[in-house]
């Protein structure tokens, strides 16, 4: 799934990553993600029984362990990727914003209870593997959460510890949602963990299979094309395999 956005962003980065086996540069913020999402995982499947420290300290075992893991790799912080700061302050700065987030998540859904959608055998709709031939091409995406709705549809909901949203990522999970599960999938949004929140939701009710196929067919094609022109811009400040890259735009 993540593979059509990263084509579509730099197909050059691709390449370099998925092909060249580029080992990329580790990030505090991917840790970070990694450990909000499996302490709210540990949380949602625990039927919400466990506090808000108990869900914080499943991010401090998580991220410590990555993070940990990463420095044994990659012992020189300065190669580090971050958002302008020095790597170790990153790493710290990261490990107390997630602490909070995963509290503040807590809190939220203590306040708001939203429905997670089980399936027949009872299953929770929670980070849900999900695989499907979509335009012909097979088709994988992790479902954060399925929550149920007043109308007896099913919401797709993301959740990110960072900025960056992507319409046709929830579009796709929505796609997948209907042709896995046989459910109906009117609306997606996004937990915003920076702000504690959910995003306005996004209807997808008349997001067709063929409208998301497209970008995964052009992806097949060109890879197999072997097309992989570069496309340097803002976000190679954020590229993990920008050392590899001659074309970086600085
Ligand atoms: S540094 Fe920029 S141009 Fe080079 S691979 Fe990364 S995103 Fe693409």
């Amino acid at each position: 799934m993540s593979q059509a956005e990263q084509y579509e962003k730099c197909p050059h980065q691709y390449e370099l990553q998925r092909l060249r086996k580029v080992k990329p540069r580790p990030a505090a913020w991917s840790h970070q993600g990694t450990a909000f999402h499996a302490a709210i995982e540990t949380y949602e499947e625990g039927g919400r029984t466990l506090a808000e420290g108990e869900v914080a300290n499943v991010f401090h075992v998580e991220y410590v362990a990555a993070t940990k893991q990463a420095l044994a790799d990659e012992p020189n912080l300065d190669n580090w990727l971050t958002a302008g700061t020095d790597g170790k302050s990153d790493i710290e700065a990261r490990y107390a914003r997630g602490l909070e987030q995963a509290r503040s998540y807590v809190r939220w859904a203590e306040d708001h209870k939203p429905a997670i959608w089980k399936d027949r055998a009872g299953a929770l709709g929670i980070e849900r593997h999900l695989t499907a031939d979509i335009g012909g091409v097979t088709v994988q995406g992790y479902v954060d959460q399925l929550l149920d709705q007043p109308d007896g549809s099913v919401r797709v909901r993301d959740l990110k510890t960072g900025s960056m949203k992507s319409k046709f990522q929830l579009k796709t999970y929505g796609v997948l949602a209907r042709k896995v599960l046989g459910v109906v999938v009117n609306h997606a949004d996004w937990y915003m963990a920076k702000t504690g929140k959910l995003s306005r939701p996004i209807d997808v009710t008349g997001v067709a299979e063929e409208e998301v196929a497209e970008k995964f067919a052009v992806l097949d094609a060109s890879v197999k094309a072997g097309h992989f022109p570069a496309k340097p811009g803002f976000h190679c400040r954020f590229c993990s395999v920008s050392h590899a890259c001659s074309f970086r735009s600085r």
